[in-house]
């Protein structure tokens, strides 16, 4: 690859996003090197794939739902070819998994079939029904909704129980199912959850991409960052949840931004799942 000013410049840059999906991922698009291509662009200096790996949809049969490209074995080599194409993008390699507690056994032994550096934990389904269904998003009354929320929480709640996963996707991404979002109906939860987590060094993201979805507000909400930063929770990572080239790193710098505001004093990247500490605001060097 021919190396310009452009590239150069773009390497002094401190920006990381950690959650991004190709099209390896059945609602992603672009190749990692389309993607590694945005970022070097963007002035990224790391980036992790975070592609998705749902045991609803094994159990389904439905294999590629995570598995486009020929599957992992695929994206690692994608990977590993970028990293010598693009020598001045760190790429990590993450993968998303739904949390499911009947598969957790195989949901661990997934994660140790390859060499990832991140694990993000996300409940993307309830009962076998996925949040965006009907069921749960659809117009019933409060009282249901609220119960939903509820249900959601507690298999977050349940998930930071096993401390395996690194961070915790999208905290309250049951918001962008549910209109309705009051803090007093799942406060004890949440409080739960943060003690847990902390008790157990699992993290959270700071997921941008409600900023451009109808909540139009950022995962986890500022109140909940509030209530992780008084439980002690020093393990947070950000990423865009981009599904597309053109939307990676969207909003990076208003998330690191807030999580300062808040007063969180460094952020995560990961190697081999061990995580490092920049401290907020990041340097440029
Ligand atoms: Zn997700
Ligand atoms: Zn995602």
């Amino acid at each position: 690859m021919q190396i310009n000013h452009e590239v150069l410049m773009s390497s002094s840059s401190s920006l990381i996003d950690y959650h991004l999906h190709t099209c390896c991922s059945r609602d992603g698009s672009g190749e990692v090197i389309d993607h590694c291509k945005e970022a070097v662009k963007r002035g990224f200096r790391e980036i992790c794939f975070t592609n998705h790996q749902e045991w609803i949809s094994v159990v389904g049969g439905f294999y590629d739902y995570a598995m486009r490209n020929e599957g992992w074995e695929q994206h690692l080599h994608d990977i590993e070819a970028a990293r010598k194409e693009f020598p001045m993008l760190s790429i990590k390699l993450g993968c998303e998994t739904g949390y499911y507690p009947e598969y957790l056994d195989d949901i661990i032994r997934f994660t140790k079939r390859f060499p990832f550096d991140y694990i993000i934990g996300s409940v993307h389904s309830l009962e076998g029904i996925m949040l965006d269904d009907k069921t749960i998003s659809g117009n019933t009354s409060s009282t249901v909704q609220i119960q939903w929320m509820r249900k959601y929480f507690s298999a977050i709640k349940d998930m930071v129980k096993h401390s395996y996963f690194d961070c915790i996707g999208h905290l309250d991404l049951v918001k962008k199912h549910i209109p309705r979002h009051g803090d007093d109906e799942y406060q004890d939860l949440i409080q739960d959850i943060a003690e847990t987590m902390n008790d157990n060094d699992i993290g959270f993201e700071l997921n941008t991409s409600g900023w451009h979805q109808s909540p139009q507000d950022c995962y986890p909400a500022v109140s909940l960052l509030k209530i992780l930063k008084d439980a002690g929770i020093r393990k947070v990572a950000i990423g865009s949840d981009s599904h597309s080239p053109e939307t990676l790193g969207q909003d990076i710098q208003k998330g690191l931004d807030l999580l300062k505001r808040v007063g969180f004093d460094s952020v995560c990247t990961f190697s081999n799942r061990v995580p490092t500490y920049h401290p907020l605001p990041i340097q440029t060097h």
